[in-house]
């Protein structure tokens, strides 16, 4: 009998498992945690993102956790037993002004983030171009801001890293192990049956992203997740022209986020949309593609379409001046898992009293430490880092009936509808 079985070997599964063995290592009983994904550690989201660690953010308790977030990952060994190196190049981001010439949301932020120790600082477009040298497209339109401690890692040296932190700290790793059933009595699971064997525990965390719903409907339970398709491109570039030190952009103007990657590689890839319609075209999506994250291992979907690269190569056009005489490198199709909300699902489930999520809504991978220890603090019965931000306010609680109600009558966009207008013809 395991103290915590986790479901899902993604960044947020390893990081909880780890998390949590650590804490049982320090009450030196003997119990142990497994960690089971039906692939390999990081076979989905978490081996497809950009690895961007930016703070900054409009919601409060988001900005604390990840500016804690980044304290941890820039010192990883306290937390994980092992050190993990970093890319800290900076982010500049960029915003259309006023038409008066401001910027006050971005300029309220900066002043929030201040209150948090937090850098996020407007400069001028020449500060930008000295950042980032004379390819960089300006335009007086624009406002500046800078955020000098964010970072970016690579995904394939976290992979690594988590495979380090899970046999350093003494999880039991269980690869193409797939939770098939879940044997569950009254309030409680009892049991994953798997391929590879059933596994019994006290404690189970669902971490399996965007495939949570289809899986814990299997007892009755309502997660709301979906996936949202999102591409990603590469260009081969010069180091002539962008340097690896590139700071990170985050363009909220052509809506891309860009970054430098190995091999003087310039990538890109779309932010999440976040516009209540978006999101629950994406929910209603899902009802035709009810396969959930298996999208993203479906070798048809891998690839991207002339179109697909056609439109990047438009966005960046709009960004860089020396795009178009670059060399497409390499591109691929993820997904971000998103809920209705956009904020994260974690701790505690409001029907089975063992089960607890780790669901990170699309932008998580810069939290795994944070989020993999507060989950762990709450299955262990701590409370240090989750008395630091609001943690109770992310539970899945907050998604009953009456929520989802409102969410659909929001989407309905009533006022635009023939229903409604007739109404008011009426
Ligand atoms: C293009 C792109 C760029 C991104 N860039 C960033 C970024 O710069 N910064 C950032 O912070 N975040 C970024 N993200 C988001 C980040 O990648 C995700 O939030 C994070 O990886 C989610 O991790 P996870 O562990 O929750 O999910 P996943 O990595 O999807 O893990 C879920 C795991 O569950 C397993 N599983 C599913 N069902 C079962 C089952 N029945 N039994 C056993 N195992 C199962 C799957 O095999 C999978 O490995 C990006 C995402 C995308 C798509």
């Amino acid at each position: 009998m395991y103290h915590t079985l986790v479901i899902g070997g993604g960044c947020l599964g390893a990081a909880t498992a780890v998390s949590i063995q650590r804490k049982l290592n320090e009450l030196g009983k003997g119990e142990k945690v497994a960690l089971v994904d039906k692939a390999v550690l990081c076979a989905a989201e978490s081996s497809r993102h950009s690895g961007i660690v930016r703070s900054a953010n409009a919601d409060p308790d988001a900005s604390q956790m990840a500016s804690i977030s980044s304290k941890m990952w820039k010192d990883l060994k306290p937390h994980w037993g092992i050190d993990m190196e970093v890319d800290e190049f900076g982010a500049i981001w960029i915003a259309k002004k006023n038409s008066d010439g401001t910027n006050p949301a971005w300029t309220d932020l900066s002043e929030r983030m201040k209150k948090i120790n937090l850098v996020f600082e407007e400069i001028g477009s020449k500060s930008a171009l000295n950042k980032c040298g004379s390819t960089l497209i300006t335009d007086e339109d624009e406002s500046y801001f800078y955020e000098p401690d964010a970072f970016q890692l690579d995904p394939s040296i976290l992979r690594s890293v988590l495979y380090d932190a899970l046999e350093e700290n003494g999880v039991e790793l269980f690869e193409k192990t797939e939770v098939e059933t879940i044997v569950s009595k009254g309030n409680e699971i009892l049991s994953c049956l798997t391929n590879n064997g059933n596994f019994k525990a006290k404690n189970f965390v669902n971490a399996t992203g965007a495939w949570s719903s289809q899986l814990f409907s299997k007892i009755g339970l309502k997660i709301p997740v979906t996936i949202e398709p999102v591409s990603v491109v590469n260009w081969m570039e010069s180091p002539k022209q962008i340097k690896y030190e590139y700071p990170i952009i985050a363009d909220y103007i052509n809506l891309c986020y860009f970054r430098s990657w190995r091999g003087n590689k310039m990538h890109a890839h779309q932010p999440r949309k976040r516009s209540v319609y978006e999101i629950a075209k994406s929910f209603i999506n899902d009802l035709t593609a009810v396969n959930g994250g298996e999208y993203l291992n479906e070798p048809m979907n891998q690839s991207l379409a002339y179109n697909q690269i056609k439109n990047y190569e438009d966005i960046s056009k709009k960004r860089f001046s020396n795009i178009d005489k670059t060399v497409y490198a390499s591109g691929y199709r993820s997904f971000f898992d998103i809920t209705p909300d956009l904020r994260f699902i974690l701790g505690k489930d409001s029907k089975i009293n063992n089960l607890f999520h780790n669901l990170g809504s699309g932008q998580a991978m810069k939290y795994s430490p944070v989020l993999g220890e507060a989950v762990a603090e709450e299955i262990v019965g701590e409370e240090n880092l989750t008395k630091k931000f609001d943690y109770k306010k992310f539970n899945i609680n907050r998604f009953g009936d009456d929520y989802m109600k409102d969410f659909w009558n929001l989407v309905n966009g009533e006022e635009n509808t023939l229903h409604r207008q007739g109404k008011n013809a009426l």
